[in-house]
This record gives C-alpha cells, sequence and structure tokens, in this order.
C-alpha cells in the first residue's frame, strides 16, 4: 500500500491564546507532531486490518468450485502443459509460438488480450520482448493481477524447458482463468441486467468494480548473470510503461490519486514462480500483504482434504523482508503492493536441465490449482452457486441500496488501456 508524504510547513498558532482556548490550541499544535509519528511508523504498523473484504466461501461451495471445469490434469505434462514445456527463449520462435498459444486460450475465453512489445539490449545484443496482458474487464477500475514469467532461461547447449520456472506456474493461471470466467461472465450480466445487490451484503456492482487481470512476464531471466540489468526486462518495462499511463476518466474510481496511472488501479501483484515441484515451503514476504498470504494459508487449508496432497506449504513465521529478487521488483519499488508465491529453497532442480516434467508432482500441481481458484474467487468475492438473486435475499435488501446501485448502470466497455 503506498504511504501518503509527510507535509512540510509552517504551523500556524495564535500568538496569544486565551486562555479557555489554550488547551484545544495546543492539542492543535500537537497534530503535526502526531500526523509525523504515525507517518514514520513501519508499513507492518498498517497491515493489521485487512485493505480489501474477502468473501469466505462455505465448504460445499469450495467443493463445488474445485469442481467446475477444467478436468483436474491427468498428467502434468499434458493439456496446456504439453504448450509450454518446450525451450521459450525470449526473441526466438518458440518463444513467439508459446505467446500465440497463450493468446488463444484468452480469446477464446473472452477476455481482453494486450501485447507489449518492445526491444531491449542484452549480452546478447537487440532482443525483442512481448509482455501479454489479459484482462476479464478491461473497463474494471481496479485489478487484481495474477503474474508469472513465460519465458525460458537462455543455455549454450539449449534444451532447458523451465518447467517450475515457470511453465506450471503459468498453468496454474490458465486454469483459474477457465474455472472463473463463467463466474465473472454470470456477474457481468447480473449487473448489466440493473440487478447487481446478489445479497443484501454483497454489492456485485461494487464488485465487479475489480477485476481479474493475468500478466505474463517475457524476459525474466537473465542472458547470462543475474544483475539488475540483466534480468526481469518484461517487468521492467511495463511497470516503467504503467507508471506513465494514466487512466481515461471514466476508468477513476474511488479511492484513487487526482491523476492516477494504470499502476494506481492494481489492488496487488501477485506474483508465482518456481512451483510445482513436491513440498514448497513458502513465506510472507512483505507486511502489508501478510493478511493475503493467510487468506491464501486459509484457502490450502480447505482445499487439502478435497485433494491427495498433504503437508503444509505456508510458514507461520513472518518478516522475511522480500530477499528474493524477481518479476515484482519494478512494481514494488514503485509502490504496488506485492504478494510474491515463491517457493524458497528453489525447487533442486533450478536452473538444471532437469527442471522438466520430471519435476513436477501431480498432486501439488492440482492442489496450486484448487488453492489459486479458492483464493481467487474469495477475493473477488465469486461463488460457484451464484445466481440470479433469490427471494429471501431480496427480502434482506436494505431500503433504497437496490436502486441507489442500480442507478451506476452496466459497466462500460472501453477498447484499451
Ligand atoms: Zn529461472
Amino acid at each position: 500500500m503506498r504511504r501518503a508524504r509527510p507535509r512540510h510547513g509552517r504551523c500556524a498558532s495564535p500568538a496569544r491564546p486565551a486562555p479557555a482556548r489554550a488547551r484545544s490550541a495546543l492539542a492543535l499544535a500537537l497534530l503535526p507532531l502526531l500526523a509525523a509519528l504515525l507517518l514514520a511508523l513501519p508499513s507492518s504498523a498498517f497491515s493489521l486490518r485487512p485493505p480489501h473484504d474477502t468473501r469466505t466461501l462455505s465448504d460445499a461451495q469450495v467443493s463445488a468450485l474445485l469442481n467446475l471445469p477444467p478436468e483436474p490434469w491427468k498428467a502434468v505434462d499434458a493439456g496446456h502443459m504439453e504448450h509450454l514445456l518446450v525451450e521459450r527463449v525470449s526473441g526466438t520462435p518458440g518463444n513467439k509460438k508459446v505467446q500465440n498459444y497463450l493468446s488463444s486460450v484468452f480469446t477464446k475465453l473472452g477476455w481482453h488480450v494486450e501485447t507489449d512489445t518492445f526491444s531491449a539490449s542484452t549480452p546478447h545484443g537487440e532482443v525483442e520482448f512481448t509482455n501479454l496482458i489479459y484482462t476479464f474487464d478491461a473497463a474494471a477500475p481496479r485489478k487484481l493481477v495474477l503474474a508469472a514469467h513465460f519465458d525460458s532461461k537462455w543455455f549454450a547447449e539449449g534444451g532447458f524447458i523451465g518447467a517450475t520456472d515457470s511453465a506450471a506456474p503459468v498453468a496454474f493461471l490458465l486454469d483459474t482463468a477457465e474455472a472463473l470466467t463463467p463466474l465473472l461472465s454470470a456477474r457481468r450480466a447480473r449487473v448489466a441486467a440493473g440487478a447487481p445487490l446478489l445479497t443484501a451484503h454483497l454489492d456485485e456492482g461494487e464488485a465487479a468494480e475489480t477485476s481479474l487481470q493475468i500478466v505474463l512476464f517475457d524476459g525474466e531471466e537473465a542472458f547470462q548473470a543475474w544483475t539488475a540489468t540483466d534480468s526481469v526486462y518484461g517487468s521492467r518495462h511495463l511497470a516503467a510503461k504503467w507508471e506513465t499511463t494514466y487512466l481515461a476518466p471514466e476508468l477513476q474510481r474511488r479511492r484513487q490519486s487526482p491523476t492516477p496511472t494504470v499502476l494506481d488501479g492494481i489492488d496487488v501483484l501477485v506474483l508465482l514462480d518456481l512451483l510445482g515441484a513436491p513440498n514448497p515451503a513458502l513465506q510472507s514476504h512483505y507486511r502489508g500483504t501478510d493478511w493475503l498470504f493467510d487468506a491464501l494459508a486459509s484457502a490450502d487449508a480447505r482445499v487439502r482434504p478435497l485433494t491427495n496432497s498433504s503437508g503444509e506449504w505456508f510458514a507461520a513465521q513472518r518478516g522475511w523482508g522480500g530477499g528474493i529478487d524477481d518479476d515484482h521488483r519494478p512494481f514494488l519499488t514503485r509502490g504496488v503492493p506485492v504478494l510474491h508465491l515463491i517457493a524458497n529453497p528453489f525447487p533442486e532442480v533450478w536452473h538444471r536441465m532437469a527442471d522438466n516434467k520430471d519435476a513436477l508432482d501431480l498432486e501439488t500441481c492440482r492442489r496450486w490449482c484448487a488453492v489459486m481458484r479458492v483464493f481467487v474467487a474469495e477475493y473477488l468475492h465469486l461463488a460457484p452457486d451464484d445466481g440470479v438473486v433469490r427471494r429471501e435475499d431480496r427480502s434482506e435488501e436494505p431500503q433504497g441500496r437496490a436502486g441507489e446501485s442500480a442507478s451506476r448502470g452496466p459497466l462500460t466497455p472501453v477498447s484499451d488501456l
């Protein structure tokens, strides 16, 4: 979360306050000091209360969500994975082929497809990179961003296909999109029909202001040794671009700065990397998103009995301080809240030819897909059994709210940001 900058300036106070007003004048004079003290507190002091309400699904709803198509993977190299487990070094035909495949999945789902192509100088000369940005509703003013990198690391001898790095995380996000698109579409239809109040406690017109966006970065891998300039080419480019891309007036809503940029519209960047091997250990790296890490761990605890996977993945310990560099860095330094989901320690096969389908564990991958479905559904207030407004729910509607919400009307799609 962004913290306001302290204001500098003199505080005027009466030269000779009347006795009756002396105490209130003193209190007024102390206000700037109190404000300065609050601003000096670490960000962890502000992370106790989640900045976003989530919806807790019942066990039956969790079960129903896991039963939505697509079916759980039958093999680690089946379905999407067979298209991703190939060499896909940035700037090569293999990379382009994977881009086309990924975009075909989202085009079929009816999502907004945006590509961010640019060239950058690397130790291998000028290379063309393309970030892929997929959005369910590009007209929504806020986004929950799920991200992973789709490029694979270059090795002189060739043959590296990065199954955990990061073909599997990309495949988890495809599953999330496929499973939740029907729920998001049903919500859009309800809002467009002018019936956005699903229950007395869930205004879908408001919930739909936050949409789901999946960003697949190119050029995460260094061509040589990892440095600040030979790494995360795609995320550095996209974060810098979005920092100076201002939102159109119709996309500006509540809780935003007077001149919001695309970055201001990101609720949180959830970055997945190095996942798919069995028994991952994950830590919460940033105090501001501890509460989201807890939400993820809660989702995992509830899906675990429904999968054949066991063991605790999410560490209770806090204060890791985000010591692992990755695609989130250019966003984090610009004030975007980050949830970094990376196995730490890294998988044993990291940056070895053995990072292939044999490094992936079927039950672990299925559990990741299940966890992400529940986590994202609860964040976006989606449930598999949401449908027409039930009579008993309508009777709970407080006076005035239904008409108030409906008056906002359907969201207007725009072509691009
Ligand atoms: Zn890597």
